[in-house]
């Protein structure tokens, strides 16, 4: 597996401001950015506040209070920058088969064109 939380590793590192990222949304739950290597016209990562190194590990020791404003904030993120309408796509890669290569859990928000039948 992904092993235990690496606080090195590089979404911790923009999450404590180490590093830049282009912000889209922030608050207590998620922070949104836009991806270094956009796939999609608009491609932004958005990431819970807490150290969680997948969705596996998210989705089974998060708060239900973690779980929802983390939830919503992805929900509230894809409406601010207009997807709502034409749509756009969520997707996490979990772990090795999925090639998840940042081990801080977080959620593609794909959108701004017609979408393929598949996008990671
Ligand atoms: P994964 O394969 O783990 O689901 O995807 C990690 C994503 O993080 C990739 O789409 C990659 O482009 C993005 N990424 C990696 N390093 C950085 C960085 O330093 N800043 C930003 N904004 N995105 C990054």
């Amino acid at each position: 597996g992904l092993g235990p939380y690496d606080p090195q590793n590089i979404f911790a590192k923009i999450l404590r401001g180490e590093i830049p990222c282009r912000t889209v949304f922030e608050n207590t739950f998620a922070l949104a950015f836009h991806d270094i290597a956009p796939k999609a016209p608009v491609h932004v990562l958005v990431i819970p506040k807490g150290p969680y190194v997948s969705f596996a590990d998210f989705s089974t020791t998060a708060s239900d209070a973690e779980i929802a404003g983390f939830t919503r904030a992805v929900g509230h993120v894809a409406s601010l920058l207009g997807l709502d309408e034409a749509g756009y796509r969520l997707l996490s890669n979990m772990g090795a088969a999925a090639g998840q290569e940042v081990p801080h859990f977080h959620v593609h928000l794909f959108g701004g064109a017609a979408l393929g039948p598949m996008l990671h």
